[in-house]
C-alpha cells in the first residue's frame, strides 16, 4: 500500500504535506526554505506554464530575460518598493574571492532592473508599448515555509509593460488578471474572485493591485495571481521619459503582473482528497492508466489486448499509459494511481476481455462503470471532459457554500473565531469568505486582522456599483464591498 495520508479532518496542513511528499511532487532540500520540485510536480507546472505562455503571446507579449542579481542601489530608488521588500532580501556581498564594491540582492521581483533598462530603450511614443514577460526564479527570504505555497526561492513569470497613457496601462493590468482568471478557472478548475486589493494589501510600489483569490478546502483564501497598475512610480524612479504625440516629455505608465509555482499548491489543495492527489485532466501527465488484471494462464493475451486499448486511447488524443508491472497486486496499483491523481483508471482482466468491455474508475467521484472496449477512445475523452467540469463545479459549490454575508463586527468575530484559535488548521475550521461592506478605512481592516487574522482579500471587481449601507466593522457609511478571509 501507498504511504499513509493524514485525513483532512484531522490535520489539514499535514494532509497537504503528505500528499505533496507521497505523490512525489516536491521534497524538502538541504537549503533552508528552498524546495526541490520533483518531475511529477514540475510536469504540472510545465502545463500551467504552457497555457499561460500561449495566452501571453496571443495578447502581444514577448519573453525576455534579465539578470538574477540587482544592484542594491536600484531597489532604493522606489521608496515603497524597497520598504516592502527589504525584510525579505538575500544579499550577495562577496564574489570572486573579494568583497563587492556594491552589494547585489537576488531579485525578489524585477521591476527595478527592468526599468533601468527601459530607460535606454524608450525615447518616443513610437517605442511604446513594451510588452515583456520573463520566466524566472526569484528569492524572498521566508521564515515559515510550506511546499509550493511559500518558499524562499520559487519559480514564476513576471510581466513588465510600459505604456503611453494611464488608460492603456490600466487596461493592460485588467487584461492580464483576466488571462490569469481564465487559465486558473479553465485549466486548474479553481474558481476565483477577481478584484482590487486594499491599500494595506497592495504591491509595494503599485498604485493599485488586482488579484485573483481562491478558496482552499480549509476555507482559507489563497492569492493565485496579481496584476499591478504601477502608474508612473517606476518611470519616475528610473527617469524613464518619452516624447509623447504632442512632442512633450512625459513619464511612462507601467504595469507588472505575476503568477508562480504557488499555483501548483492551489491545484493540489483545491481538489485532492484523503486518498491522495486529484488532478484536473488538462494538467495530468497521465490522463488514463490501464491496469490489466494479470493471471498466469491469461497474462500474455490480456497484455496484448491492453496494448491495443492503449493505442486506441493515444489515437483519440488521450495521454494514456499501461501499467503491466506484475510484481504488485492490482489493489496496490489502484491505490498507487489514486495517490498520483490519474483522472481515469481502466481495469481489464480475462473476463472483461471475453465480455468485450473494460471497467472505468473515475478519480474525482470514485464511480465505476463498464465501457464497450470498442468505445474506449471516445468514452475516455467524454469522461475526462466531465471530470474537468465536475472539479470546477464542485470547488465553486464549496466556495459558495462557505461564503456568507456578514453585517456587523460581532458576527465577523464569531465567523472567523479569534486569532490563535484553531492554530493547527483543519478542514472543519471556522470561517470562509465573509462578504461585507467596508468604509475604506485601514483602521477597521487592521483591527480585524489583529483580532481574527482575517484580511481583505479583494474588493470584487464586478460588485462595486450602488453600494448602500454601513461598514460591517465600524458602522460608518460603506464605500466598498469586500471579501474578508484568513489567507495562505
Ligand atoms: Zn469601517
Amino acid at each position: 500500500m501507498a504511504d499513509k495520508i493524514t485525513p483532512r479532518a484531522t490535520d489539514y496542513s499535514q494532509w497537504y504535506i503528505d500528499i505533496v511528499l507521497n505523490a512525489k511532487l516536491a521534497d524538502y532540500s538541504p537549503v533552508k526554505g528552498s524546495m526541490v520540485i520533483r518531475p511529477r510536480g514540475y510536469a504540472i507546472w510545465e502545463r500551467i506554464q504552457a497555457e499561460m505562455d500561449r495566452r501571453f503571446k496571443e495578447t502581444g507579449h514577448e519573453n525576455a530575460y534579465f539578470p538574477l542579481l540587482i544592484p542594491m542601489s536600484f531597489l532604493q530608488k522606489e521608496a515603497d518598493h524597497v520598504k516592502g521588500f527589504k525584510p525579505e532580501l538575500a544579499v550577495v556581498t562577496h564574489a570572486g574571492g573579494e568583497e563587492l564594491e556594491e552589494p547585489y540582492c537576488i531579485r525578489p521581483t524585477s521591476e527595478t532592473i527592468i526599468w533601468a533598462m527601459y530607460k535606454n530603450w524608450i525615447q518616443s511614443w513610437r517605442d511604446l508599448p513594451l510588452l515583456y514577460n520573463q520566466w524566472a526564479n526569484v528569492m524572498r527570504w521566508e521564515k515559515r515555509t510550506r511546499l509550493f505555497l511559500r518558499t524562499s526561492e520559487f519559480l514564476w513569470q513576471e510581466g513588465h509593460t510600459a505604456h503611453e497613457t494611464q488608460k492603456e496601462a490600466e487596461e493592460e493590468a485588467l487584461r492580464m488578471v483576466e488571462v490569469y482568471r481564465d487559465v486558473v478557472e479553465r485549466h486548474l478548475c479553481v474558481p476565483v474572485l477577481m478584484g482590487m486589493k486594499s491599500e494595506a494589501e497592495k504591491f509595494a510600489g503599485a498604485v493599485h493591485t488586482l488579484s485573483i483569490e481562491a478558496m482552499m478546502q480549509d476555507k482559507k483564501a489563497l492569492q493565485a495571481g496579481t496584476s499591478h497598475y504601477l502608474g508612473q512610480n517606476f518611470a519616475k524612479a528610473f527617469d524613464v521619459q518619452f516624447q509623447n504625440r504632442e512632442g512633450k516629455l512625459e513619464h511612462v505608465y507601467a504595469t507588472s503582473w505575476g503568477t508562480s509555482t504557488r499555483l501548483v499548491g492551489a491545484v493540489i489543495m483545491t481538489h485532492s482528497d484523503d486518498k491522495g492527489l486529484v488532478l484536473p485532466p488538462s494538467l495530468a501527465v497521465d490522463q488514463v492508466v490501464i491496469v490489466p488484471i494479470l493471471r498466469n494462464d491469461s497474462k500474455v493475451a490480456v497484455i496484448a489486448h491492453a496494448e491495443g486499448l492503449l493505442a486506441t486511447l493515444k489515437a483519440a488524443g488521450v495521454r494514456a499509459r499501461l501499467d503491466s508491472d506484475d510484481s504488485q497486486s492490482p489493489g496496490w496499483k489502484f491505490a498507487e494511481w489514486e495517490m498520483r491523481g490519474v483522472p481515469v483508471r481502466v481495469e481489464v482482466g480475462p473476463k472483461d476481455m471475453a465480455a468485450g468491455h473494460v471497467m472505468f474508475a473515475r478519480r474525482d467521484t470514485g464511480e465505476k462503470f463498464t465501457v464497450p472496449a470498442g468505445e474506449i477512445g471516445t468514452k475516455a475523452v467524454e469522461v475526462l471532459e466531465a471530470i474537468q467540469k465536475n472539479l470546477f463545479e464542485r470547488a465553486k459549490k464549496f466556495r459558495d457554500d462557505n461564503t456568507h454575508v456578514i453585517t456587523n463586527y460581532d458576527d465577523m468575530k464569531a465567523f472567523f473565531g479569534l486569532a490563535g484559535e484553531d492554530a493547527a488548521g483543519t478542514a472543519n475550521a471556522k470561517g470562509g469568505f465573509a462578504d461585507a461592506l467596508w468604509c475604506g478605512d485601514a483602521v477597521c481592516e487592521t483591527r480585524l486582522k489583529a483580532e481574527t487574522k482575517a484580511t481583505i482579500r479583494c474588493l470584487p471587481h464586478d460588485r462595486q456599483e450602488g453600494i448602500h449601507g454601513s461598514c460591517a466593522l465600524c458602522g460608518a457609511p460603506a464605500r466598498h464591498r469586500a471579501v474578508f478571509a484568513r489567507a495562505y
